[in-house]
């Protein structure tokens, strides 16, 4: 879905084949488990094993700690990939060689496959350890298509891992198309700037959720919306939907105060000083998809 000829952002899984009809084979995992040739990335809370590159250190399947939740993550050629799932206050394990480290952090500085295959498990892998109920009817459900689904033994009803749309946008001024409005997030340190984010509401669509966000956090009026690309993000198991916008009139922006603390307009000039890492002002890290927003804007693709 990302707009021809455009850079995939950090997060953009398109490097994992997830074989996902192989899914419904009963004892799948058990086949893979005893499989020597099965790779298994091993979660534990929100980080991975990784070694120097970074990347991310596989083991077999006899090197993984037993009691975590298991899951099928794909294909590697002709490997199988699993993830093996532990919470994060159970003790890490020892995996040996590496450390661990979490995928927020070193997301941006692994390949595209390997970004995709952490977000992945750890996206999956949230859902096998947080969501163990029957929404509908609170029974303990049975895990079934190798990790992909719970089947509710009382009431037969079928639950599926949950993904929340987030929209995140870049606004630009529509008369002065050289100056990008950021906003500072009250949960941050002063100083740090991004684009304006927020969920999608129960049956609004991505381009309402765009104009409502920016009104609400900036208080501008949107125009010219223009769909960028996505971005799994697994926390807690977000989908950003990436944007770029306009604003109808540049001095109507003001911060909501409580989300956003401080909005400012900046110049090229000033957002290349802190890509450089010069100054005061902090972006957002290369992993994200709003890096790859303000960078569009920055180059002149947007
Ligand atoms: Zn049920």
């Amino acid at each position: 879905m990302t707009a021809s000829g455009a850079v995939p952002p950090a997060f953009a899984d398109v490097g994992t084949d997830r074989a996902a009809a192989e899914r419904e084979r009963p004892g799948l995992l058990e086949e893979l488990r005893a499989d020597p040739s099965t790779r298994v990335l091993v979660v534990h809370g929100d980080r991975v094993p990784t070694m120097d590159g970074p990347r991310l250190r596989l083991v077999a399947p006899t090197e993984a700690p037993d009691a975590a939740a298991w899951a099928f993550l794909g294909r590697d050629g002709r490997a199988g990939v699993l993830t093996a799932v532990l919470a994060a206050d159970e003790p890490a394990p020892d995996l040996g060689a590496g450390v661990w480290s979490a995928v927020r952090r070193i997301g941006g500085e692994l390949s595209v496959a390997e970004a995709g295959l952490a977000v992945e498990a750890l996206s999956l892998g949230r859902w096998l350890l947080e969501a163990p109920f029957c929404p509908a009817c609170g029974t303990r459900t049975v895990i079934a298509h190798a990790g992909w689904s719970r089947h509710c033994p009382a009431c037969g009803r079928e639950h599926f891992p949950r993904t929340d749309p987030a929209v995140i946008v870049a606004v630009t001024s529509a008369d002065e198309p050289a100056r990008l409005l950021l906003g500072s997030n009250a949960a941050w340190e002063a100083g740090r700037y991004s684009c304006f984010a927020g969920f999608v509401e129960a049956g609004e669509s991505l381009e309402a959720a765009v104009v409502r966000e920016v009104a609400e956090e900036a208080g501008v009026d949107v125009v010219d919306v223009r769909y960028r690309g996505s971005q799994a993000w697994p926390y807690p198991r977000s989908l950003m939907l990436g944007f770029h916008a306009a604003a109808r009139a540049d001095e109507d922006a003001r911060a909501d105060g409580e989300e956003i603390v401080e909005i400012r307009w900046f110049t090229r000039d000033e957002i290349g000083e802190a890509f450089a890492g010069r100054g005061d002002v902090t972006l957002p890290g290369t992993a994200s998809i709003a890096y790859r927003l303000i960078r569009d804007w920055y180059e002149g693709a947007a």
